[in-house]
């Protein structure tokens, strides 16, 4: 009988926040305020109880989280501990 093999699923969140724009930065990126990380945080939330209903998220199981930005350490640690 063969083994079933776990789908795993890598899960990569963009964080759009910078304190301010760096002159060579081509990145999506939009300046700080606490409102706007509550905001963020709010959507983040929507779309993963979205996107785990979704097809493509169905018997996998996450492995990884990877945050990028932007700049990821811009959010408190109130909403780092949220996101994760
Ligand atoms: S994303 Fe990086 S390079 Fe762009 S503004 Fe932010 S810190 Fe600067």
């Amino acid at each position: 009988m063969p083994v079933q093999q776990e789908l795993q699923l890598g899960i990569y969140i963009h964080i759009p926040f910078c304190l301010k724009r760096c002159a060579y930065c081509d990145f999506t990126m939009i300046p700080y305020t606490a409102q706007r990380e509550a905001q963020f945080l709010t959507a983040i939330k929507r779309e993963a109880a979205l996107l785990s209903g979704s097809p493509c998220a169905k018997g996998r199981r996450p492995v990884t989280l990877y945050a990028g930005g932007g700049t990821p350490s811009a959010l408190t640690p109130e909403g780092i501990g949220a996101l994760f």
